[in-house]
């Protein structure tokens, strides 16, 4: 793909637009960056590129300047339906997120991820699965590293691992992962999506040009994704935590299976420190992946094994009172809480809400009636939760988070769990998920043991 002299246009200055920016005008492209932020919110960024001969549409989106680019590249934040794109696409203009863009600059076999939930603990675990069996590997995309980053460097890799939300796989044309991963698809995002069916839609494009020599690794335990099976032009390689499979990857008698083409490899579980059922899911695919991508069973299991997850999924705080609390902060929505309240038993209190982003809270009705002593709401949504699940079960509404966690702290029953999984974005009350995660752990940390009633 030639670039010298190009003239290109990059939408959104984040870290990717930063790495986006400074990879192509290395390669001699003449850059124009635009952001609807101006100079001052992007102040940080800007001076990254310093050093470098850019030119800067801030504050705006000028429309010449879409129709006129020879390419324009998409930051991972921006949707694909803003009107400047969608004209410049009516146009003909080449359009790419910047996974595209890396994509085609790469050698080595990608292994995709994505779904509504579990992205990146089944793509970090992927990661460190590779590299414990002596890959040279690069784990980027939605997790925090541009995918561009690596072309950048140069570094010389064995296997990238990439976690792909539903807008980055939006702007792909001919990206083509050797392993494609497709966890879970449950309703989210509808706050910019118009129906659940366009979200489908743009997380069935990891596979759109896979061919034969490709795998794709489907959970069939998740009807939606069951169902595109028959269409896809991979092999599909399933996983089941229900089922027996005669190829792919199931849970039997406290073990994992991987069967596939004659070899037949065993798991135990026991072991993990990972917990709960959504992660047996995230192993899973994380091992089918490395597994089918050469690597051994024995280093794949040490590795998984020794993997603790990472912060605000499921993270166990402390126990107060013979009370245990879980931060769940990026259960952000209603398909992750499902799983994290199908992780306990009854005797849960559950806090949630935030930020709304437009789903039905009814999938969770049969868990709350169930398990739910005690739910807790607050943010925004608190109204619509309360609406939907309010008569299930003992409700409250708080109006902050510490409330909600001294109001926690009163109803729960010794033997109990506190569960914060909130089933909605942070935006309302906090900068992001881990900002909410953090401050309901510094809550929880300060709790007396004494003070319950
Ligand atoms: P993502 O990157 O897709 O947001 P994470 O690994 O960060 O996924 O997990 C986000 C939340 O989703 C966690 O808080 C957890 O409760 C839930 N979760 C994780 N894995 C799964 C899964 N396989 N299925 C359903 N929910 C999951």
């Amino acid at each position: 793909m030639e670039l010298k002299n190009k003239k290109i246009l990059v939408v959104g200055l984040a870290r990717s637009g930063v790495a986006v920016a400074r990879f192509l005008a290395t390669q001699g492209a003449r850059v124009t960056i635009t952001d609807m932020k101006d100079e001052a919110a992007l102040a940080p960024f800007l001076e990254r590129l310093a050093d470098l001969d850019i030119d800067y549409e801030l504050g705006r989106h000028e429309r010449d300047s879409f129709l006129m680019a020879d390419l324009i590249v998409v930051s991972p934040g921006v949707p694909m339906d803003i009107k400047p794109l969608l004209l410049a696409k009516a146009q003909r203009r080449p359009v790419l997120s910047e996974i595209e863009l890396a994509a085609r600059f790469l050698t080595a076999p990608i292994v995709a991820i994505t779904g509504t939930n579990g992205k990146t603990t089944t793509t970090t675990l992927t990661g460190r699965i590779f590299a414990a069996c002596g890959f040279e590997t690069f784990v980027g995309g939605n997790i925090g590293n541009p995918l561009i980053e690596l072309v950048t460097s140069k570094a010389a890799v064995g296997r990238v691992v990439v976690e792909l939300s539903s807008f980055q796989l939006e702007g792909i044309v001919d990206f083509r992962p050797r392993v494609a991963v497709l966890l879970n698809i449950t309703e989210d995002h509808l706050d910019r999506y118009a129906t659940f069916q366009e979200y489908i839609d743009a997380k069935l494009r990891i596979f759109e040009n896979q061919t034969a020599e490709d795998y794709a690794v489907l959970n069939i335990d998740d009807p939606l994704v069951a169902s595109c099976a028959a269409n896809l032009k991979a092999r599909v390689v399933p996983m089941s935590r229900l089922q027996e499979l005669a190829q792919g990857i199931f849970c039997r008698d406290g073990a994992l299976v991987f069967r596939w083409e004659g070899r037949e490899e065993r798991f135990a579980t026991d072991s993990f420190l990972l917990k709960g059922v959504h992660n047996i899911d995230n192993i899973m695919a994380a091992l089918a992946s490395t597994l089918l991508m050469g690597c051994s069973a024995a280093q794949a299991l040490a590795a998984a094994e020794s993997f603790a997850g990472l912060p605000h999924r499921m993270e166990f705080v402390r126990e107060v009172n013979d009370v245990a609390w879980y931060e769940d902060s990026k259960g952000t929505n209603v398909g992750s809480v499902v799983k994290s309240l199908e992780s306990f038993g009854p005797g849960i209190t559950l806090i949630a809400g935030g930020k709304d982003k437009g789903g039905a809270y009814a999938p969770l009705a049969g868990l709350v009636r169930e398990r739910v002593s005690h739910l807790v709401l607050i943010g925004e949504a608190k109204e619509r939760i309360r609406g939907a699940l309010g008569s299930l079960t003992d409700t409250h509404l708080a109006d902050t988070l510490e409330d909600a966690v001294v109001l926690a702290h009163r109803l729960t029953a010794p033997g109990g769990v506190v569960l914060f999984s909130p089933a909605c974005s942070s935006f309302d009350m906090f900068k992001n998920y881990e900002e909410r995660g953090e401050r309901f752990k510094a809550l929880v940390r300060s709790l007396d043991d004494e003070a319950h009633p």
